[in-house]
C-alpha cells in the first residue's frame, strides 16, 4: 500500500484513488518568461518520479501540468524585447520542453496553456458570482474569501490571524475590495497588455483560477493528487481549493503533495534573489541525468542544498551504477554458458529482496533516498555474484533488475558518451578514405553517425571542417 504525506491532514495516509486502477494528478507548472532554473526543476523531477512509480504499480495515470503563459512577468519581458507576449511564452515553453527531455521527464498527458482556456475561466468566474462567492467592481472580479468557510484548511491558517498579520494583502488598486482577504479572479486590461473580452469588461484572468479550470477540464471536478512546490500552499493552492470547492460543492483534491525548496547557501533558489542556476547552465557542466540523480538523493519533503560537492558525489554514484549495468551487459554477451545453474537460480531469487526494499521505500511517501540505497545494495550484490564464470541468464537477470529500478526513477543507465575530438577526427579520416575509394555508402554512413552525435561537417576547399551542434 502506498502512503502519501497529505499537506491537508499533515499526516501520511493510505493512497486510495477515486477510481480503482486510475490516478488523476495535477501539478502546477512554470510561468514561462525565461529559462527554468533548477529550483523549478525540483517539482518536475519529483512528480515525474511519483508518476513513474504509480505506473510501475499498475495505475493508469492521467497527468496534467500547465504552462502559465499570461502573467505580469511575461508581459514585462515582452515589452523589454518589443515583441508580443505570445512570442515570449512560446519561446520558453519550447526551451522548457528541451530541458525536460534532458532530465528524462515524461511529457504530461496534457500540458494545457492558460491562454487557451480563457472561456472555461470566464464560465467558472460567472458561476462563482451566481453562487455568491464572487463579485465584480469596476471591471475586477474578486473571490469573497470569507464566504468559503473552510478557507485556510490546507495552509492551516486561521482567517483572523491572516487578516491581522497581513496588511500587505491590500494591494494598491484593490481598495474597492469588500474584505482585504478577497483575491482577484479577473482583472481589467491595462494599456499594452493582452486582453480577452468578458461580461465584466476586457481584461485577463488571475493566476489561481487557471489551475482550478484546467484541472476540472482535463481531470474532472475531483482529482486524486495535486502537487507543487511548498511556496504554492498559500495562497495559490488555498485559493484553488476555495474556487473549485465553492463551485462543485465537492472535495477538490484528495492528496496534496508539496516538495521542499532547492536552496543555495541555505536560501531558496529564486529568480527574485538572483541566486539561481538555469537547467541550461547546469547542462553545460553536467549531464542532466546527474541533476536528476542529485535531486532524487533527497526525500522530496526535505530541503536540499545545491553544491558542487554534492553534484560531484551524484556523478560518482551514478557512474557506479552505470558501470555495474554495463559490466553485467558485457558479461551477458560474453558468457560461456546460457542457462542458470541451480546455485545461480538462488542468487537471482536473492536479488528480489532489493526490489522489495526499493518498493517499500517508495511506498513510504516516495522515499527516493532510501530507494536509491536499495539500488546501490543491488549493485553491490550483483558485483559480488556475477563474474566471468556466470551464465548469460544470471548476468542478464541481474542487469535487467538494475535497469528496471533505475527506470522507475527515470534514471537512464546507458551512458550518453560524447565522442572525443580524436575520435571525431579519426572518423572524418575514415570518411575521406571511403570517398577516395568511391565507397560513398560508408562515407554517408559516417556522416550520419557524426550527425547523430551532434557533429556537423562542412566540406571546404581547405578540407573538412567540423563543429559540435
Ligand atoms: P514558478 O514558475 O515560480 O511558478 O514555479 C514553478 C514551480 O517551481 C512551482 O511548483 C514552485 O513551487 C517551484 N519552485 C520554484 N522555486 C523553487 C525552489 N527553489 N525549490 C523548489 N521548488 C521551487
Ligand atoms: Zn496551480
Amino acid at each position: 500500500m502506498i502512503r502519501i504525506y497529505n499537506t491537508l491532514s499533515k499526516k501520511k495516509e493510505d493512497f486510495i484513488p477515486l477510481e480503482e486502477g486510475k490516478v488523476r494528478m495535477y501539478v502546477c507548472g512554470p510561468t514561462v518568461y525565461n529559462f527554468i532554473h533548477i529550483g523549478n526543476a525540483r517539482p518536475m523531477i519529483v512528480f515525474d518520479t511519483v508518476r513513474r512509480y504509480l505506473e510501475h504499480k499498475g495505475y493508469e495515470v492521467n497527468y496534467v501540468s500547465n504552462f502559465t503563459d499570461v502573467d505580469d512577468k511575461i508581459i514585462k519581458k515582452a515589452n523589454e524585447e518589443g515583441v508580443p507576449a505570445e512570442e515570449i511564452s512560446q519561446r520558453y515553453i519550447e526551451e522548457c520542453k528541451k530541458d525536460m527531455e534532458g532530465m528524462n521527464i515524461k511529457p504530461a498527458t496534457t500540458h494545457p496553456l492558460a491562454t487557451s482556456e480563457i472561456d472555461g475561466m470566464i464560465d467558472m468566474i460567472g458561476d462563482l458570482i451566481e453562487k455568491g462567492y464572487a463579485y465584480a467592481v469596476n471591471g475586477t472580479v474578486y473571490f469573497r474569501t470569507r464566504r468559503f468557510e473552510e478557507y485556510g484548511k490546507l495552509s492551516h491558517k486561521n482567517l483572523d490571524d491572516l487578516q491581522a498579520g497581513n496588511r500587505s494583502l491590500l494591494v494598491s488598486g484593490e481598495e474597492e475590495k469588500e474584505d482585504p482577504l478577497d483575491f482577484v479572479l479577473w482583472k481589467p486590461k491595462k494599456e499594452g497588455e493582452p486582453f480577452w473580452t468578458s461580461p465584466w469588461g476586457d481584461g485577463r484572468p488571475g493566476w489561481h483560477i487557471e489551475c482550478s479550470v484546467m484541472s476540472r477540464r482535463y481531470l474532472g471536478e475531483q482529482i486524486d493528487i495535486h502537487g507543487g512546490g511548498e511556496d504554492l500552499v498559500f495562497p495559490h493552492h488555498e485559493n484553488e481549493i476555495a474556487q473549485s470547492e465553492a463551485c462543485s460543492g465537492k472535495l477538490f483534491a484528495r492528496y496534496w503533495m508539496h516538495n521542499a525548496f532547492l536552496n543555495i547557501d541555505n536560501k531558496k533558489m529564486s529568480k527574485s534573489l538572483g541566486n539561481f542556476f538555469t537547467v541550461r547552465e547546469i547542462s553545460e557542466r553536467y549531464e542532466l541525468q546527474v541533476l536528476r540523480f542529485f535531486m532524487l538523493n533527497a526525500h522530496y519533503r526535505s530541503p536540499l542544498n545545491f553544491s558542487a560537492e554534492l553534484m560531484e558525489a551524484s556523478r560518482n554514484g551514478l557512474e557506479r551504477i552505470r558501470t555495474a549495468a554495463e559490466n553485467l551487459q558485457y558479461l551477458a554477451q560474453h558468457a560461456k554458458t546460457a542457462e542458470l545453474t541451480p546455485e545461480e537460480e538462488k542468487i537471482l531469487e536473492g536479488a528480489g529482496a532489493f526490489e522489495e526494499a526499493f518498493d517499500r521505500s517508495m511506498d513510504d511517501d516516495f522515499n527516493t533516498a532510501d530507494a536509491i540505497a536499495a539500488v546501490f545494495d543491488l549493485v553491490k550484490y550483483a558485483n559480488t555474484h556475477a563474474g566471468e564464470d556466470s551464465s548469460s541468464a544470471l548476468a542478464e537477470g541481474l542487469g535487467s533488475r538494475v535497469r528496471g529500478l533505475c527506470d522507475i526513477l527515470g534514471i537512464i543507465t546507458e551512458q550518453e558518451r560524447e565522442l572525443l575530438d580524436t575520435e571525431v577526427e579519426a572518423l572524418i579520416d575514415e570518411r575521406q578514405a571511403a570517398r577516395k575509394a568511391k565507397n560513398f555508402a560508408r562515407a554517408d554512413e559516417i556522416r550520419s553517425l557524426l550527425l547523430e552525435k551532434g557533429i556537423l561537417l562542412e566540406d571546404t576547399r581547405e578540407g573538412v571542417k567540423w563543429k559540435r551542434a
